[in-house]
Parts: C-alpha cells; structure tokens; sequence
C-alpha cells in the first residue's frame, strides 16, 4: 500500500532499521535525566539546527504534539489578546482552544483564494484601514503556515509583509510544512509542527521553535503554573532534558532521521518542484481540480483536489484496490475534496504511480 494520506503519512523506510538501533543501542531503557539521553537530546537539536538551519538564537522544544503547542502559546505567551486569521479547520480549531485560555481572542476567517496580506490590506480601503489597527494592538498572532485541511500555504513574502506591520509575536502553525519546505525562520516567533507529517515519523512527538523575543514574552508572562509552562520547558531542554519523561524512542528516531536528510535548501528545492508538476499534471492531465485556484495560496506540501462527493467515494475505493491510499477530505471540505501529502518521504516513483492511477 502506498499513502499519501497527509498525516499520519509515509514512514521513511530507514525507520524500520532505526527502530532495531534504538532497541539495541540501550537508550530506549535509559533515565531521561541520564546522560546516555542526554547525548542523544543535545544531537538531536543540534542536528535540527543545522539541516532545518534554524538561527543560533532560537530556541528548540520538543513537546508532545502540536496540539499541545497550541495551548503553550495560549498560556505562556498571551496575558491579553491572541488574533487568529485562518482560513481552514487546524487554524480554527486553534483559535477554538485559545478562546478557553486567553482572556481575549478574535478571529478571522479568510478565503482560501486570498492571500492573507489581500485580505488584511487590500480588501476595500475601510475594512483595511480597520484590519491594520488591528494589527498594531494584537499581542500574539496566530497563523497556520500550511492549512492542511484545505491545502492553502502563506508565502515567506508575505509572512514578511505582515511582520513589518504589527508588533505582535507571531505563532506559526506549520505543522504540515516543518521539514518539507525552508522558513525565513526570523519571520516567527514561534514554529511548531508535529513529528508524522513532513518529518517521514511515527507520530507522537511536536516539535517547537522559538525567537529570543518569544523567551523574553515568556519571561513577562511568567506562566509556571503548568507542567508544560514554557519557561519550565526552556529551564529544561537548556540542560538537554525534558519537562516530563519523554518519548525517548521518538527522540531517537527524530535523530537519525535528521542524520540522513540533506539540508532543507535541497528539500525545499524538490517538494517545491514536485507540487507545482503535480498541480499542473491535475489541471492538464485529469479531470480533476485542485481546490485552490489561486497559484499565490497553494500549499507545496498539501494538495487538495475537489471533485463531486461521489466520484470521490469512488475513487477513493478504487484507490484502495489499486493499492493507494488517498487522504480524505477534512472538515467543510470532507466529502468533496481529497488530499495528497507531498512530503519527503514519498518518492518520485510513488507520485509517478498516483500519477498514472489519477490519469485514468
Ligand atoms: C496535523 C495538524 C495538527 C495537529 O497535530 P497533532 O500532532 O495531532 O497535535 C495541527 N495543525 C496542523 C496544521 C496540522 O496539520
């Protein structure tokens, strides 16, 4: 069976080797205040560091998941207002969670055809007007980099946009991009993704990345109230351990999947390349559409494809039998849209047969 089900998805099928590795290596029986844990912590961030090149200055977490990112962001880097503009379920689905934490929160829902700096500064000359006020008083903004409920991606251009027009930290949900495509890192204040999408993992691990302004909001904020209180987190990793007894075993597989990647230059090179023959295949070679018709928002990691509910029932089971797996629509879009990871992990002969299937 091939998946291209955008999470869980594809394995790396090195893992199966690793996962003996870990087994005989001893770490997996080791005290995570140890040093034999300790070593493998410290490569493992110093592997991220270098092959996702993450500046020196930031900080990186390891948490449970990205939902759980979520809640720290609402609970130790928000005393007032969280924003949230979304356009799709996960970020929704944030802004849902932070509206139980944060004292307040607005949101606002976007098209998945808009870019978010359209909609934030084009979109009629009073509404826009309104928007940049806005956005002058946010204390943290919450955006999703890849919506991997309806494929849509936000640009670095216009991260960049938005970050030159507001004082807010802002938090990046990029939990279906972290690994597939390059960040401008310094754009965010805070990157979190989870370890089974475009990381080739078991899932059960999130990953956080923070700017020193973000350890400063933090510092101000002074959450310790929690478990997972960010500064608890900082004060730990700072020692290469953790806040709670880890998924060691995930932290090692993060390890050597880190020690066979190339560097995320390369990677962003052929997930961007991949995407864009794949869109194009989609509206030249098939019958099928892709959701989103504005090139500007279409994610390179995430490809949603709409269709009549029931040609893609069928599909789907025809899909099955061909031995592929299709990822489901999700949300608003469940029954008329499937979804294909390009995550690194799936290879090129894998997307060429999905190619040949969808042909058909
Ligand atoms: C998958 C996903 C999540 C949730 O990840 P968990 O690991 O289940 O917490 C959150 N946001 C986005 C954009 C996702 O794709």
């Amino acid at each position: 069976m091939i998946t291209f089900y955008p999470g869980p998805s594809k394995i790396y099928p090195q893992v199966e080797q690793y996962l003996q590795d870990a087994y005989r290596s001893g770490i997996l029986s080791m005290n995570h205040r140890s040093q034999g844990f300790m070593d493998v912590l410290k490569e493992t961030m110093r592997l991220m560091r270098e092959k996702l090149a993450i500046p020196a200055d930031y900080s990186i977490y390891l948490v449970s998941s990205a939902t759980e990112a979520w809640e720290i962001v609402a609970q130790s880097l928000t005393q007032q207002h969280s924003a949230h503009h979304y356009n799709g379920a996960f970020g929704k689905k944030w802004f849902s969670y932070a509206t139980h934490i944060v004292p307040q929160t607005s949101g606002s829902l976007f098209p998945i055809n808009q870019t978010l700096p359209y909609h934030l500064f084009q979109e009629g000359e009073e509404r826009a007007a309104f928007n940049r006020q806005r956005l002058s008083d946010y204390e943290v903004l919450c955006l999703t980099h890849s919506e991997t409920s309806n494929g849509t991606q936000i640009r670095m251009q216009e991260l960049a946009e938005i970050r030159s027009l507001t004082p807010a930290l802002i938090a990046i949900d990029a939990t279906s991009s972290m690994g597939g495509v390059a960040f401008d890192w310094t754009l965010g204040d805070v990157w979190f993704a989870s370890v089974q999408k475009c990381f080739g993992l078991p899932a059960g691990m999130g990953i956080m990345v923070c700017s020193p302004n973000a350890l400063e909001k933090a510092r101000q904020v002074n959450d310790i109230l929690r478990y997972n209180s960010l500064l608890f987190v900082h004060e730990n990793f700072e020692k290469y351990q953790t806040h709670y007894t880890p998924n060691t075993l995930g932290v090692y597989l993060l390890m050597r999947v880190m020690e066979q990647l190339e560097p995320i230059a390369a990677i962003d090179q052929r997930t961007v390349e991949r995407a864009a023959h794949f869109y194009q295949f989609l509206e030249n070679e098939t019958s099928w559409e892709p959701l989103v018709t504005n090139n500007a928002t279409r994610s390179d990691t995430v490809i949603a494809v709409k269709g009549e509910p029931q040609a893609i029932a069928a599909l789907k089971k025809e899909a099955t039998l061909a031995g592929i797996t299709l990822g489901n629509g999700y949300g608003e879009w469940k029954n008329n849209t499937f979804r294909i990871a390009n995550f690194p992990a799936i290879e090129d002969e894998e997307i060429e047969q999905l190619r040949s299937f969808l042909r058909k």
